[in-house]
């Protein structure tokens, strides 16, 4: 019985290790490569056994990036607000998400995100997904998480986001600066590697479940 209890405690550990949020645009921009690295990540997010934990939308590098982890057999859990869900419901019947999780407002989906994921990707978005990982961000500087958290630069995309913390830096109002080192990846082939090589690390990810819960 306790065998059990422990197996079943240890595949939980396990199987929120392996789940990586991603942020992204609801829509799908002007260039067909940001699109293109989402199903990219999609793809990899399958074949490595990762699940899926994003904002639920059907449209965008959103969509593409679900519909590609689903289309390779992957796992996809969509958190989405009540007022979006009815916005998009039954838009994108090809997703069929394996879990969705309704929250009765934003707060409530980004901390279930955040519970759900042991790592954060940013691919190229708009002001949603600049206030998530910069969020994301905030929350690793004040200690309350340890988990990789990788900026997606395709094409140079997150460069004005770099030069921005740089400068941040410089005028000294970045403290604790090791606590904010998001993992700065090119091609979208990188990211699922340079996450997993994070977590291989000694304190990569789950050590925090304490602080989760204080938040
Ligand atoms: P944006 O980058 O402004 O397009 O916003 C994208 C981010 O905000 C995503 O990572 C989502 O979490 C959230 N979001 C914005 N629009 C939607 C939508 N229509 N459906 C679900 N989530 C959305």
């Amino acid at each position: 019985m306790l065998d059990a209890i422990i197996r079943l405690m240890l595949f939980h550990l396990m199987s929120r290790n392996r789940s990586i949020c991603v942020y992204c645009g609801s829509q799908s921009g002007q260039r067909p490569e940001h699109e293109a690295a989402g199903r990219q990540l999609g793809r990899s997010l399958a074949e490595n056994r990762i699940r899926l934990v994003y904002g639920g939308g059907t449209h965008g590098i959103m969509g593409a990036v679900a519909e590609e982890t689903i289309r390779f057999g992957g796992l996809v859990t969509g958190i989405i607000p009540d007022f979006l869900k009815s916005r998009e419901a039954g838009d994108n019947p090809g997703l069929a998400f394996d879990e969705l999780i309704v929250t009765p407002d934003m707060h409530t989906r980004k901390h279930r995100m955040f519970e759900k994921s042991g790592a954060f990707v940013a691919l190229p978005g708009g002001i949603g997904t600049l206030e998530e990982i910069v969020e994301i961000m905030t929350w690793a500087q004040l200690g309350r998480h340890r988990r990789p958290m990788v900026l997606a630069n395709i094409g140079g995309f997150w460069d004005p986001l770099l030069q921005l913390l740089e400068h941040i830096a410089e005028e000294g109002f970045l403290h604790s600066r090791e606590l904010i080192q998001p993992l700065v990846i090119d091609e979208p082939g990188g990211i699922v590697p340079a996450v997993l090589a994070a977590w291989e690390t000694a304190d990569g990810n789950g050590g925090d479940a304490d602080i989760i819960d204080r938040m």
